[in-house]
Formats: C-alpha cells, structure tokens, sequence
C-alpha cells in the first residue's frame, strides 16, 4: 500500500478557528495512525484577504498544540514549494492541459457581459451560474482573441449531460447531475488559480492520499472529481467534517471571541485539554474514557467515530476536561502556575499559599476561576444571614448561632492549628453535641468566608485563614446573628 499523506491547507487569516484546528488534529491523526506523513500547506491565492503575519500563527499553534508536520513552507520536502501563490506556474500548465484534453475552455467574458447574464438569470429565478457563451468558440476564435491581447479566464467544462458519483468516507457516494454544475473558473485573469482549481493540482502532485476538510467543501467535490477524471489522477479519500455550532442555530464565529484557539487559551485553557475536547467535537470514542492525549489520539481514533451531525461546543465539557488536566499536574507546578491567579484577589503575606494551591487543585477547572474563589480571604465579605439556611444541611439561623457558640471555646482551645488539630476538635464537639456533621461544619464554612460557594469545607478553610482570623470571624458571625 501506498505510504499515506495527508495535508493541513490553511487560509491565512490571522486566527486559528477552532474548525480548523480539529481539521488540522484529524488529518494529523489519520497520518500519525498509518505511520504516514502530515503536510503543511499554505493556501494563500486569494491575495486579496491576505493578513500580515498570519503565516505564524499558523506554525506557532500547529507546534504548540504539537501537530508536528514533516513537510511545509519552513522544512521543506520532496514536493514543494508548500505555499501556493509559489506553484502558480504548475496551475497554468495543468489547466492549459485540460484546455487540450477539452475539459476546460478560454473564456473571454467581460464583467459586464457576466452581470447582464447574472441579473437576467436573477430576475427569471435561475439560479446564476456562467451561460456558457465561450464554451464553443473555434480554436481559431481563441487564437485571434489571445493574439488580441484579451483578457481571460480558464473555466473547467461541465459534461452538459450524466451524472458524476463520488465516495466520502464519513457520507458515503454521493451522485449529483451534471446539469446543475457550473463550469467554475480555473484560473483566474491574473494568472492565479483559484482555490478549486489549487487544491487539486496541488494534492495530486503532492501526493496526498486523505482529504479532510469543512463539509462546506462537498457542494464543491463532485466539480473536483470531474477534474481529476480529466486529468486521469485518482481522487484522494474525502472526508468532509461537519460545523461547530455554538448552539443549535448559530456557527461559532470570531465576532463572537470563542471562536479561536487564541481565544480560548486567553480564557485559560491548557493546550493539552484544548486539543484533547476539540477532538471530541465531532468524534466519538469508542469506550467511555473521553480524555485523551494527543498521543492516545492517534491509536483511538477512527474515522467510524465521525458524526453526520454538527457539533455543539459545549464549553462546560471543555472546563470539565481542563479541569481533569489541571488534577494531573504535579503540586509544585500546580503552585506555580496558580500563584498570579491567587494573588489577584489574595494578597495576604501570611497565607500558606502551598497549602491555599493543594486545597485549589482538585478543584479547579480553569486558572481564570481562582481569584473569585480565593476573594474572602484577605476580607471577609458583607454577607446575609440567608447564607446559614441550608436545606439538605438542615441549617437555619437559630442552629447555626447555637453551633458557632459551641464552637468558639473549641476553636479556642486548640493548641495545634493544622488540619489534624482543627478536625479533632471540630469533629469531637460534633460527636458531643449528638448531631450530624453539616450542622457544625456549614455554619463554620459561612462564618469563616461569607460564601456559600468555597473551596474546601469549613475545616480546611480554617486552617488557611489561622487561628486569630478564623476565631475573629467565628466571633463576628456569633454577633451578626444574635443581633
Ligand atoms: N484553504 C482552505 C480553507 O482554509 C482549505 C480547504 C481544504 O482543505 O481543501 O478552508
């Protein structure tokens, strides 16, 4: 079997869409399984929409979600140039080509003459397409207008009758008549190919076996088949993914600031848990274990797992996923890593922040969380009385104050202030007290943070805040609920 080749053919536009970027992760993923190669193209033809150092962008996100391509632009290899503005020479050729096989025609329409045929087409319900007006001119009417110095086009020609069938791995064969394809433009009167003339030539001569692509593209493919028909080359495997959606009814979109792999790891995301939940979108694994790294990709995937529906960017998964990410990362880096985050909002020099970070790991699902979880400690919050209800701790106001009296003298007493010490104690007047352990614990987790939301029970955060902060607040709650 031939080796496998796949391509990643970016546009630069100056962000990596997360689209793309699960475009680029299967194409690696098919290359990577088959011990194949995974090639960088750069689709830049479309001159006009070209973006200042969007070329990097595209590299730094490729090496850093580490989708490593063996041939590209910067590397080399056997097939290039990898940019595509820079084989526009190969295009003409391939399409002159054509013209002599009689599968593409010169087309000398002017814009004016193909807006008449448009609004004419518009205004009897036709779909607009290009008449076909250059289709039959003689050899000797092409020459003369060459000669003449007409500008022109290069269009593909259509069979104007018959079907074209071809197989997509994820939609299966697909038939569509011919009839209702246009004869598309090839090359352009500057000389440049476009985008659906490129890609062909540009996969064929490079040799690339597996074509994944946005299925914005199959409308587009049976005109691609006819073309590699023409020229007599096999068409490379297709597989068209569907769109991310942000919800049912809306794509994900750059407007909107989500819609990019800068986006989301300037929300805090590790690049790990990106690449592993945008593999999700739009396959499924076969077993229950969804996190994966990028080297468990590539034995699990399968292109069987690819859905026929869209994709729902469901970010609460993505912060599950992240958080299951941040669990896996070693204490001390954890600490690290966390310690700006705790410092936004926690400034207090006589914090354990050690301690603060091995409380905060388990749960926490994105670094951007922490400061909001960490805000009480510096000062604790104006907070209601509300706060001391808790149905399924059967907590109320009148309990609540009855347990904190209770536990000041006990908190008092203690003469070792760590966990061991605080949860001894704690846990001794529940037992003397005959009552269950939320009775005692919510009112001091309330008391000691004003929060009803808090990362660790009252116990752990008693330990952070020390023995004078914790008994000061224990003191002030007391107060505020006796009033
Ligand atoms: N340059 C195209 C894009 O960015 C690539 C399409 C393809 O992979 O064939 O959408």
């Amino acid at each position: 079997m031939n080796e496998v080749r796949t391509r990643f053919a970016p546009s630069p536009t100056g962000y990596m869409h997360i689209g793309n970027l699960r475009t680029a992760l299967f194409t690696y993923l098919i290359a990577k399984q088959a011990g194949g190669k995974f090639i960088l193209r750069i689709e830049d033809t479309d001159q006009e929409r070209y973006v200042d150092g969007a070329v990097d962008v595209i590299y730094r996100t490729l090496r850093q979600t580490g989708l490593i391509w063996d041939e590209g632009p910067d590397v080399g290899g056997p097939f290039g140039p990898y940019i595509q503005s820079q084989r526009q020479g190969m295009h003409k050729k391939y399409a002159e080509e054509l013209v002599k096989k009689g599968a593409a025609y010169y087309c000398f329409c002017d814009k004016e003459r193909l807006e008449e045929v448009r609004l004419i087409q518009q205004a009897s319900g036709i779909t607009p397409r290009y008449d076909g007006h250059c289709r039959s001119l003689t050899p000797e009417e092409v020459q003369a207008k060459l000669d003449a110095g007409v500008p022109y086009v290069i269009r593909q020609r259509i069979p104007s009758e018959g079907s074209t069938t071809f197989h997509d791995e994820i939609y299966g064969d697909i038939t569509v008549e011919n009839a209702t394809l246009d004869d598309q433009i090839l090359i352009k009167t500057d000389g440049m190919p476009t985008y659906n003339f490129a890609n062909v030539v540009d996969d064929h001569t490079m040799g690339i076996t597996h074509v994944v692509r946005g299925n914005e593209y199959l409308a587009s493919t049976p005109k691609y088949n006819l073309l590699y028909e023409a020229f007599g080359w096999d068409p490379p495997k297709y597989i068209h993914v569907e769109h991310i959606m942000k919800n049912a009814t809306e794509k994900l979109a750059k407007r909107n600031g989500d819609a990019s792999f800068e986006d989301l790891i300037a929300k805090g995301f590790l690049t790990e848990a990106i690449v592993n939940y945008i593999a999700l979108l739009g396959w499924a694994p076969k077993g229950e274990n969804e996190i994966f790294s990028l080297e468990e990709l590539i034995s699990e995937f399968d292109l069987s797992g690819i859905s026929k529906s869209p994709a729902i960017f469901d970010s609460m998964k993505l912060k599950a996923i992240n958080g299951a990410y941040i669990r896996k990362i070693p204490a001390e880096e954890f600490e690290k890593l966390a310690l700006p985050y705790i410092r936004q909002t926690c400034r207090r020099e006589d914090i354990d922040v050690g301690l603060l970070a091995r409380m905060l790991q388990p749960r926490t699902e994105v670094f951007a969380d922490i400061p909001e979880q960490v805000d009480f400690i510096d000062q604790l919050p104006d907070y209601s009385n509300e706060l001391y209800c808790h149905k399924k701790m059967k907590t109320n106001q009148e309990n609540s104050l009855e347990s904190l009296k209770a536990l000041l003298p006990v908190l008092e007493g203690i003469e070792q202030w760590n966990l061991e010490g605080i949860h001894q104690a704690v846990f001794g007047l529940i037992e003397q007290m005959g009552v269950k352990n939320g009775i005692v614990l919510w009112p001091l987790r309330v008391a000691v943070s004003g929060k009803q939301f808090t990362p660790g029970g009252g116990v752990d955060l008693a330990e952070i805040l020390g023995k004078e902060e914790t008994l000061r607040r224990v003191r002030a709650a007391i107060q505020q609920l006796g009033a």
